[in-house]
């Protein structure tokens, strides 16, 4: 992967996802006129330089980027920022860049179960998925589509905790036995429809998520057989020997070749990591 992708990865949502939210992120890189020439080992002997191996040094995942940056995962117990920035900030820009950690969905939810209340049931009815250093965060809650009985959840866990919840694949909540599914997502441009930036950042073209043509979607007149996924049939463009599926809209992640590719990497980034 070039450089380049490194750090367009280190500002999007699609890298959220890849690291663990009990980990922060942070970008090293040189300022000004430094920038053009120098070399990412000099910029790592000054970070090394600059910071207390004792104290700051827990760090889990480096990676290069152009112009002699670095991007260093450390844990969020850390206070590799604040050293850094005391010694190097004259000649480094330095940032913390936000992630979000992997997500679990739960349905089977009885709906006499509050919303504030759920986490609790969750992580005192489940002690084999949850422990005292679970993260467990609650980003949704309600009925599901068909049940308004029936409730679900998405959680937002550390790394071990969700691999533990998918192993199992079930917990309890109340009296009911509710069902655990990976609910790690990517997210799409709205306005290219690639994955791994927001429509806000991007300089592409727009395309339709429903038929691939260059106009918006409120203008779509496609019906079901006209539906071509973009990023499929740019897959196919630029893979000769490749022939999948292009007969699907942009979101329909169960049909599309090219989602299940970037959730695969997502993964194999997730899980290539150290706990
Ligand atoms: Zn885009
Ligand atoms: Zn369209
Ligand atoms: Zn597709």
């Amino acid at each position: 992967m070039s450089a380049d992708a490194d750090e367009m990865h280190a500002k999007s949502s699609y890298a959220q996802t890849l690291i663990k939210n009990s980990q922060k992120t942070i970008i090293v890189k040189p300022k000004g006129e430094n920038q053009k020439n120098q070399s990412i080992a000099k910029t790592k002997s000054d970070v090394l330089k600059n910071v207390d191996p004792l104290t700051d040094i827990n760090i889990g995942k480096v990676k290069n980027l152009k112009d002699g940056g670095v991007l260093l995962q450390c844990d969020s117990s850390s206070n590799f920022k604040q050293s850094a920035m005391n010694n190097l900030s004259d000649q480094y820009d330095i940032r913390e860049v936000k992630t979000i950690g992997p997500r679990v969905r739960i349905t089977g939810i009885p709906d006499y179960i509050k919303k504030e209340d759920i986490t609790l049931y969750m992580r005192k009815q489940n002690e084999s998925i949850f422990d005292e250093k679970s993260i467990c965060t609650l980003l949704k809650y309600g009925p599901v589509k068909k049940n308004n009985t029936i409730f679900q959840a998405v959680f937002e866990v550390d790394l071990l905790t969700y691999k533990r919840a998918l192993t199992l694949g079930h917990c309890l909540v109340g009296l009911n036995g509710c069902t655990i599914y990976d609910a790690i997502d990517v997210s799409r441009c709205f306005n290219c429809n690639s994955y791994g930036h927001s429509h806000k950042f991007c300089k592409n073209s727009s395309s339709c998520p429903r038929c691939a043509h260059r106009h918006n979607l409120k203008e779509c007149q496609a019906d079901v057989e006209a539906f071509k996924c973009v990023n499929c049939y740019n897959f196919n463009l630029k893979n000769n020997n490749h022939d999948v599926n292009i007969n699907h809209a942009a979101w329909d992640h169960d049909k599309c070749h090219s989602y299940k590719m970037v959730i695969q990497k997502v993964k194999q980034d997730l899980f290539g990591l150290s706990i």
